[in-house]
């Protein structure tokens, strides 16, 4: 029988700062649509996620400035991705080792250039774990860090137990993702079950803004929805 504390315990010693099981049964069809049979088989995700750097994250409104934008780019992206895939990688070893399936979904790696997508959603894993709520930034908001979470996550058939409920969002009244976005990439609508990423969010829109900034010659950086959130904010 595996044993949560004993994935908990390694995954916060390679120092993931969030961690959870999710039960995928309720959102398998939306798995397979995404990332079709080779990850939709699974019963259980493991979601970790580690936290970014607020000072690196507070600088994202002077991001057009070069070095902001490096900063940003290789500690609050590149180098936490690879650590993410680290911990996703040696967790997978650890409970295929033990005689179970498993699939490391990688941190941040898009396979889907039409639909703007990855194989897996790491937020709705992390959700359904209990670790946060979508907000309408079609982030995950965690009550600790607020959106300024990375997440990765590993796919497994090991009897883990599911560590918590979806929480609800609480953006209530809150607009300042949707306002402060350049490109108005956002509806305003909350997240509800069920219904598709396009109700809330043109993914298309961010996407062609980040070309833009590479076609003048600057990093693609934006950011500003994960930096406007009160949640996580100091
Ligand atoms: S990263 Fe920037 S452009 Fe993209 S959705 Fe967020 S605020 Fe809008
Ligand atoms: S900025 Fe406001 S509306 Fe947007 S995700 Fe955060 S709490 Fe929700």
């Amino acid at each position: 029988m595996e044993d949560n504390k004993k994935i908990e315990s390694l995954a916060r010693k390679w120092d993931a700062d969030f961690f959870g099981v999710a039960d995928l049964s309720t959102a398998r069809d939306a798995i397979f649509e995404q990332g079709g049979s080779a990850v939709a088989g699974y019963p259980l995700a493991v979601s970790i996620g580690i936290s970014l750097f607020d000072a690196i994250v507070d600088q994202l409104p002077q991001r057009m400035e070069y070095g902001v934008a490096v900063n940003y780019r290789h500690h609050c992206y590149d180098v936490i991705n690879q650590r993410l895939d680290d911990i996703a990688s040696k967790i997978s070893s650890v409970l295929q080792n033990d005689g179970y399936r498993v699939f490391p979904v990688p941190a941040s790696k898009r396979v889907d250039d039409e639909r703007l997508c990855g194989t897996f959603s790491h937020k709705m894993a992390a959700h359904l774990a209990g670790l946060g709520w979508i907000g309408k930034s079609c982030l995950l908001v965690t009550p600790e860090k607020g959106p300024r979470v990375r997440w990765a996550t590993v796919l497994t058939d090991a009897p883990l137990n599911v560590t918590g409920e979806p929480m609800n969002e609480q953006c209530g009244t809150c607009n300042r993702c949707v306002e402060i976005c350049p490109v108005k990439a956002f509806t305003g609508e909350p997240f509800r079950k069920g219904e598709r990423r396009e109700v809330r969010y043109d993914a298309s829109k961010c996407d062609r803004y980040l070309a833009l900034m590479k076609e003048k010659g600057k990093l693609g950086v934006c950011g500003m929805c994960l930096y406007i959130c009160p949640h996580g904010r100091k």
